[in-house]
Parts: C-alpha cells; structure tokens; sequence
C-alpha cells in the first residue's frame, strides 16, 4: 500500500512549489485561510487542508483579559495566541471560522491547531490553568470539584518544592503503571483538572464537527494534537479525539524549539522541577521525567542539553502509540522537516507501522529534503 505524503506551508513561488510537490508523490498540502492558496492546490490537483488555530485570541474583538485564561493566583495568561477554550466568545469565533473555512471550494479538510490548554512548556504558572469563571462554572455543572483541583494543584507545587535527590531517586523506574497509583492518589485533584480539561476539548471538538459538516458534509476533520507521552496533560484524550476526528496528526517533532516540541516541553518540565527542588540532579530529573512520560530517550548531562533534541528513537515509539490508540488509518504522524536525524526519524515511524506521514514545514530551499522522503518511501513500499 502506498505511503500517504502531506506538508504543512508552501513557500512563496507557489506554482512551482506545487508542482514539485506533485512530482514528487506529495498527496496533501495544508495552509491558512488562504482562499487563492486552497484554489492553487486544489487545481493542481492535490488536497487542500486548512489549519485554524483554535483558540486563538489574534482576532476579531478577542483583545481584551476577559478572553485569556487565569492561573491559579487568579492572573491572566495568554498561551500559544489563545484564551480560554471555554470562553463562550472564544468558542463562537472559533466555529464561525470553521464555518467559513469549510464553506471554501476546494477544501478538503480543516485541521485544528491548538485544540487544547497551556503546555508544561509555556512554564508550570501557564500550564495549571484555567480557572476562570467560566471554566469553574463549567467544572461544577460536570461534576467536579474545583477547590479539590485548586488544593491537589498547590499541594503538588509545594511537594516539587521539597523534592531532595533521595526522593526522586525512590520515585522513578516504574516497571508497570501500577507502580503509579499511590503517587497518583495523593493528588485527585490534578487527576480531576486533567480530565476535566479533556472533557472541555472533547465539547468543542463535538461542536466543531457539527457546525463542519452542517455546511459542507464532505469536508473531512482533523488535528494537530500533541504526542502521545503529553497529550493527555494538555487536555487531549486521543481515544475520544479520534472518534470525532477523520484525520489525527500527532505532532513527533524531536527537536525544535517551542512549545508542542518533545525536546522543548520535556526540557521546560525538567527546568522547573530542578529550580523548585532542592540540590537535585539534573540527570535525575530528566530520567525521572521520561520514566513518568514513558518516552525512550537518554538523559543528557544537562537539562540545557536538551534542546539538542531527543533520540530518534522517540519516534518510533510514540508514533508506535499513536497508531494503537487512534488507529493506523486515519494517523498521520507529522514530523519535523528540518531534523539533522530525519532519515532516521523517517524510518522509525515507518517502522512502528505509520501508512502516511506528515512534515512541517515547506519553506523557501526544503525540496532536497522533502525529495529524500519521497524517495526513502518509496524504496521502503
Ligand atoms: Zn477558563
């Protein structure tokens, strides 16, 4: 079977890029809401995809601090240009440009870009939100306790703080997730907020494929979601995304630098476990935080190390685990483009069984490397 082939951008002489794209076996390209770029591709016969980033607050009376979401103290943050995904404002902006992106001739698919909450890597701060009064509002109507949350969250905090090397030595080298339960347990309520934000995602998505195939039944959905090893602390549950979902791109990049890269989050949770901890070892932390993600990389000697990126290995596996949960048809992994081990990225995803693989992104003097995808697929088929 063939391998399917999609990127993400087109650089700016757009009728070559296309045609280069098309000669080399490429099946899909994604862009904005660029009704010219979805035409261009769609004439030269390939699939057009439009990427929206979600929440995003960049837009149309979105401006002010009522839209963003709040930390635990109450303080307002933007993450990733977006509010808070259960702003009612910031949810009816989101499906009116579904709408409108749909309702494009030519579209084959939207794809959903930061269908989430905040990252570890936008700082712990950033990433224990949202507690707004609409996200508390929405909490109790489904049944959870928001003080509880509040309370495990900070209780959580205060325990990183008196982390010693001794404790994170006796809590890392789980063999089975059973090893878990008990460190689990003394936190319901992070497991409380995890879900609740999962379910949040989940409502939205809902209502996203609604409003989608309301106007245009044959346009397909999709998402850039992150790994498997963090998705769930994001608030992305990929066995429910993908029942609502017709294509699930799991973002494997192991090296870049920003939020949603493995290498990047992995080093920002490290960072701020290490400063909060008292003398800890920076090898430790790292091993501890693979141990707790389950991703298969060796520490480096320093946490700054990092940004180096992951081994290849990393997406093996967690390709390996994407297409367990979401299924092998409709998971197209992306990887990063400007990789110095892509070769050996590409192979690993080919190997943990991917049957179309994606890659961000196409810019001005990327077609060497685009061809040699082409090309080690195709001596792989
Ligand atoms: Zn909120």
């Amino acid at each position: 079977m063939k391998t399917r082939l999609w990127v993400f951008g087109l650089p700016k002489d757009r009728g070559r890029a296309l045609k280069f794209l098309r000669d080399a076996g490429y099946e899909a390209v994604t862009v904005g809401r660029d009704e010219e770029a979805v035409d261009a591709i769609a004439r030269e016969g390939l699939k057009a995809h439009i990427v929206l980033g979600t929440f995003s607050v960049g837009r149309r009376n979105l401006q002010g601090e009522e839209f963003l979401a709040r930390r635990l103290d109450g303080v307002p943050v933007k993450w990733f240009g977006s509010g808070c995904p259960n702003n009612p404002q910031v949810r009816a902006v989101s499906l009116d440009l579904v709408r409108e992106a749909a309702s494009m001739e030519g579209v084959e698919a939207i794809i959903l870009d930061g269908i989430r909450f905040a990252s570890p890597g936008e700082g712990v701060e950033s990433f224990m939100t949202c507690f707004c009064k609409e996200c508390e509002r929405k909490a109790y109507e489904l049944g959870y306790d928001v003080s509880r949350m509040k309370r495990s969250l900070r209780e959580l905090l205060k325990a990183v703080g008196g982390l010693t090397s001794s404790i994170l030595r006796s809590i890392t080298g789980w063999r089975s997730p059973i090893d878990l339960l008990d460190l689990l347990m003394r936190y319901p309520g992070v497991l409380e907020w995890l879900r609740f934000r999962a379910d949040c995602v989940v409502e939205h998505v809902e209502d996203v494929r609604k409003v989608l195939k309301s106007v245009n039944p044959s346009c397909r959905l999709g998402a850039y979601l992150f790994s498997p090893s963090l998705s769930y602390l994001v608030g992305q549950d990929y066995r429910s995304l993908a029942e609502l979902l017709d294509y699930v791109e799991p973002m494997i990049y192991r090296v870049c630098g920003g939020v949603a890269c493995l290498n990047f989050e992995v080093a920002r949770m490290a960072f701020d476990i290490y400063k909060r901890g008292s003398n800890l070892d920076q090898v430790d932390v790292q091993r501890f935080i693979f141990n707790l993600l389950g991703l298969d990389s060796e520490p480096k000697e320093t946490i700054e190390e990092l940004k180096e990126g992951l081994s290849s290995r990393v997406i093996e596996s967690e390709t390996r685990r994407a297409l367990n949960i979401a299924g092998t048809s409709k998971t197209v992994p992306i990887l990063y483009l400007d990789d110095p081990l892509l070769k050996e990225s590409v192979e690993g995803a080919l190997r943990a069984g991917a049957r179309g693989l994606s890659f961000f992104k196409f810019s001005e003097g990327s077609e060497g490397a685009l061809k040699a995808v082409s090309e080690l697929v195709k001596e792989r088929e």
